[in-house]
């Protein structure tokens, strides 16, 4: 199809993504680069909906088992366990634009690769044990994200008790849409979340039956972590993950943000 078109960090530069921005000397930061550095290392960014400018990723969190009926389906009791994360390499976004299909690669290894559909908070500010009752004034924006899981991979190795990356932190396992920011948009404690497969409603829920609210994880993360401004955080996913194959097309909503599309190939 005409409209289906695959944006990686690769071809991002053609599509004006990732550009040079004017560093504080008024030279651009890849000249301040060039000057300081045997060799150019690209910096990922996120379109800034509404803006030419773009949100540098510093580092991508991503909390575990956010909403109750979830944390049931993957054999844990969402009442008695404080919250954890992950990271993911910033290699690993995948830039969907709102209204478009955009195809994204079915990867190695696994043989259940799994959606799960994801309010991602995008951080401004950093800090170290931030309050919950200040932590949204870390936030720059909102985004809608994919934690895309190979799910045989992360269960053969969390059952072997070893680290479980490979099944989480790969390739585009990281599909996200434009930044709205929250001067824009504002917060967003409740609303519909929604995943569609081939027009079938897989995933549903709202975003208040959080266990942990993007603002009690900026907290929580704080504790462990300095954060920066650049970090992102994908905030959990409902209940009913499931698989997908080649062909598949996965639509995610959530209320006030554009849809995100993509195709499986
Ligand atoms: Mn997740």
């Amino acid at each position: 199809m005409a409209q289906e078109k695959m944006i990686t960090r690769r071809n991002a530069l053609k599509l004006g993504v990732g550009t040079a921005v004017l560093g504080t000397s008024g030279v651009t930061q890849a000249q301040d680069k060039a000057a300081k550095t045997p060799f150019n290392v690209d910096q990922i960014y996120i379109p800034i909906a509404g803006s030419n400018q773009q949100f540098p990723v510093r580092r991508i969190y991503c909390i575990g088992r956010n909403y109750a009926a979830h944390a049931r389906e993957m054999g844990s009791d969402p009442t008695r366990e404080p919250p954890f994360f992950f990271q993911k390499p910033t290699d690993a976004i995948q830039l969907v634009p709102p209204n478009q299909v955009i195809n994204h690669p079915y990867p190695t290894l696994t043989k259940n690769y799994h959606y799960e559909v994801e309010l991602v908070a995008a951080l401004n500010k950093g800090g170290k044990n931030i309050p919950v009752d200040k932590a949204l004034e870390h936030i720059f924006g909102y985004a809608l994200g994919l934690d895309m899981t190979r799910r045989d991979l992360q269960r053969f190795m969390g059952d072997q008790k070893k680290p479980w990356e490979i099944g989480k932190s790969f390739d585009y396992s990281a599909p996200i849409g434009p930044i709205f920011t929250v001067a824009k948009i504002g917060h967003f404690t409740k609303g519909n979340i929604e995943l569609s497969v081939n027009g079938v409603v897989k995933q549903k829920a709202d975003l208040s039956q959080m266990i942990w609210s993007v603002a009690e994880q900026i907290a929580k993360l704080s504790e462990a972590n300095e954060l920066f401004p650049g970090d992102i955080i994908y905030s959990g996913t409902p209940e009913n993950v499931g698989p997908v194959v080649k062909g598949d097309v996965i639509r995610c909503s959530i209320d006030k943000l554009p849809d995100l599309v993509v195709k499986i190939i």
